[in-house]
């Protein structure tokens, strides 16, 4: 058996091509994937030359890294999408620069005819506490149905003014320059999946607009799938996680009593090395009498295991 060779993931596999919906037009479709959770740990343990173990064994060693932030066996996965988004949507997308794009082209290609109008229920007022995003407050029918109305119309007067200029002979590079953002464009989008937690962390986000939310939500499903551990670990440690400020630390450390804080983690199935890993964080002692030794609580995990092998990855940090 070739351990080491291409790796297949069925379930990836069972996705590949496949047109996830989006929006009212648009689409995620995954075209292609490089490696999966077995690339990650294989790259993290290059240094034994060893392959993957157990999937227990897998499992603690991608928890490791993420939580740990080494991120470079995560670029080792690699995943082309198909997309189909409104241009609105795509000048937000561009912005992550690591991915490598090819974009349709409004200067060859005559554009169709295919604008985002939101449902009703995506239609929304302005936040007035942030002034770029919106709010849950209901809007009233009537006041949906005019803005859904007042786009339809301003996109069909645009577009029929693309096809008039295009029945004169202008040149579609010219003609199409005053067409709306909520135009559909297309592209080939390939990222490594570091960076593709990356996007999801922002992307997902509930400051990110809805609109790119839900691109996001398909993308995620393909990750999924390619890399079902490496997702988990994201979600665990990246995605449902937070960041603190120092004052925010503070806060909350002189808010916290040790000894309540000590029987909580005791009781939240985190082990041994992710409950120091809380103390340590919080820059907060493990009160005494509070501490059990390593072994005699739970048996013996796959954590030590993954943590030598992601030290020996990381020790060839650089200098190999
Ligand atoms: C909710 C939200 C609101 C936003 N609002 C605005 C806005 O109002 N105006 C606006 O202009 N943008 C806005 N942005 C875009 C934002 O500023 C970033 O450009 C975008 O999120 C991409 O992030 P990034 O640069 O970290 O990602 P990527 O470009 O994917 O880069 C990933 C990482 O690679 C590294 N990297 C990439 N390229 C370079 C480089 N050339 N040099 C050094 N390091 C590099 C960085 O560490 C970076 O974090 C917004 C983004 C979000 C999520």
């Amino acid at each position: 058996m070739r351990l080491m060779a291409r790796i297949s993931v069925p379930a990836a596999d069972d996705l590949l091509d496949q047109r996830l919906d989006v929006l009212d037009h648009g689409f995620v479709r995954m075209v292609d994937y490089l490696g999966g959770d077995a690339r990650i740990v294989q790259s993290a343990r290059v240094s034994y030359g060893e392959g993957t173990k157990t999937v227990r064994e897998d499992r603690a060693l991608i928890d490791y890294l993420l939580r740990h932030r080494h991120t470079s066996p995560f670029e080792q996965v690699i995943i082309t999408f198909h997309v189909k988004m409104p241009i609105f949507v795509a000048r937000q997308w561009i912005r992550h620069r690591t991915a490598r794009v090819n974009e349709i082209s409004g200067r060859y290609s005559v554009m169709r005819d295919e604008f985002y109008v939101p449902s009703p229920d995506a239609v929304r007022f302005q936040s007035e506490a942030n002034k770029q995003g919106s709010t849950d407050v209901e809007v009233p029918e009537a006041l949906r149905e005019r803005v859904i109305a007042a786009l339809r119309a301003d996109q069909q007067r645009s577009f029929g003014e693309y096809e008039a200029l295009l029945d004169d002979g202008i040149a579609r590079e010219l003609a199409r320059v005053n067409l709306p953002l909520a135009l559909y464009t297309e592209m080939y989008w390939q990222i490594d999946l570091n960076n593709l937690f990356h996007f999801l962390r922002l992307r997902l986000d509930w400051h990110a607009q809805y609109e790119i939310r839900a691109y996001g939500d398909a993308m995620a499903r393909c990750v999924q799938a390619v890399a079902p551990l490496a997702f988990e670990a994201f979600e665990e440690h990246v995605l449902h996680a937070v960041t603190l400020s120092r004052s925010e630390l503070d806060a909350l450390r002189g808010a916290l009593d040790p000894a309540r804080l000590a029987e909580t983690l005791a009781a939240s199935g985190l082990r041994r090395t992710r409950r120091q890993e809380v103390w340590r964080k919080l820059g907060m002692t493990e009160p005494l009498g509070m501490t059990e030794p390593l072994g005699m609580t739970e048996p013996a995990d796959a954590e030590p295991v993954a943590a030598a092998a992601a030290d020996g990855a990381r020790d060839g940090d650089g200098d190999a």
